[in-house]
């Protein structure tokens, strides 16, 4: 059945992908977003349909909007865009969910949060299960995330017990795909960025930490599995578990670029996890979802992208 659903940061990356499988489902899709990440052009080939439509608007202030489910997506995602304004980040986590869930107590509809691996800070059990209570500094420069959205967790379970909303909660590992921003400062991104502009790839500490990545299009199916699977609230873990080092992802890119870049070390941010790795046997067993492109498929993808959005001198 055709359903109206709401994406809050709809114009961001994941948001954007989101929109279009939807779309292309057969749904009404309504986007809302303030712009701060995403772009209208990452939806501009959706204005055409008469199923779709854009809001501007901020998550922080509430909105009335007949729906069916939220996908509430709202949320800048990179370490250099949330510290931009850590207030603003931790307002659009805790204000902005407190108005996506009362919007879902008011009108019925299913919501479901997308929360993020970071909710495990840096991490002492390896790989990290749903079980896991995390290891985060509460005062760090990634705290106004990481707290912001573990307060998010907290508010969609008791929203859940208290008033009976149907929330859902799912836990994002670092995703990677076409249309993410050129100057986005995640590092699949800058690192492709750099390497097709022949400029050295600014590899951060001895490049020995370890992140497992997971191509858009197969998170998104895990996504939409979540949303459409009853009596399970989660938190349920959705990336890849393919785990490799951010320095053997650097040399990746280079040698799939065809690059001269060569690696440029800088200093390790603050807090930055040692180690991670989604334990996704939840998933598996509830929603019947792995993922299924490789890094080398997914990378290749995402390069052919930021190509094409180079040469047409677009971001
Ligand atoms: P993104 O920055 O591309 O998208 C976020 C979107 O939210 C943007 O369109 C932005 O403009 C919008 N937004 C931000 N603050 C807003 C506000 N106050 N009101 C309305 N819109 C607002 O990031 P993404 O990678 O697409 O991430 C989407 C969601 O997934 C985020 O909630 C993020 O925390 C979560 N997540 C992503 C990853 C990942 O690896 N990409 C990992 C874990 C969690
Ligand atoms: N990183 C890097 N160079 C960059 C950007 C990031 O070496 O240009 C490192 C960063 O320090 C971290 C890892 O890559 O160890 C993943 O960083 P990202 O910001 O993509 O995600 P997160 O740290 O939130 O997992």
């Amino acid at each position: 059945m055709s359903k109206r659903i709401l994406i809050t940061g709809g114009a961001g990356f994941i948001g954007s992908h989101l929109c279009e499988t939807l779309l292309n489902q057969g749904h009404e899709v309504v986007c809302l977003d303030n712009f701060f990440t995403g772009r209208k052009v990452n939806v501009k080939h959706l204005l055409d349909s008469s199923r779709f439509e854009i809001i501007r608007h901020d998550v922080i202030e509430p909105i009335l909007l007949e729906v069916h489910q939220i996908y509430h997506m709202a949320c800048p995602a990179s370490p250099v865009h949330y510290q931009f304004n850590s207030v603003k980040t931790i307002k659009t986590s805790v204000m902005g969910t407190i108005n996506m869930l009362g919007l879902a107590k008011r009108v019925g509809a299913r919501i479901l949060l997308a929360s993020t691996s970071e909710v495990y800070g840096d991490p002492l059990q390896h790989p990290q299960k749903e079980t896991y209570w995390g290891n985060v500094n509460p005062i760090g420069i990634r705290s106004c995330y990481d707290e912001g959205k573990r307060v998010a967790e907290t508010l969609v379970m008791d929203y859940h017990r208290q008033n009976n909303v149907d929330g859902k909660i799912i836990r994002i590992f670092n995703t990677y795909g076409p249309r993410m921003l050129f100057d986005d400062g995640r590092v699949v991104s800058n690192f492709i960025f750099q390497a097709l502009r022949g400029q050295p790839l600014t590899l951060y500490g001895d490049g020995s930490q370890t992140r497992s990545f997971c191509f858009v299009d197969d998170l998104v199916s895990g996504i939409i599995k979540m949303m459409e699977k009853d009596d399970f609230v989660g938190p349920v873990n959705l990336g890849n578990p393919n785990e490799l080092t951010v320095k053997d992802l650097a040399e990746k890119v280079i040698k799939m670029t065809e690059s001269s870049s060569k690696i440029d070390y800088k200093e390790l941010p603050k807090d930055d996890p040692t180690r991670r790795q989604p334990d996704i046997s939840l998933a598996t067993e509830k929603l019947s979802w792995t993922p299924n492109i490789d890094l080398e498929m997914g990378l290749k993808k995402t390069i052919l992208d930021f190509k094409r959005r180079i040469e047409l001198g677009s971001n």
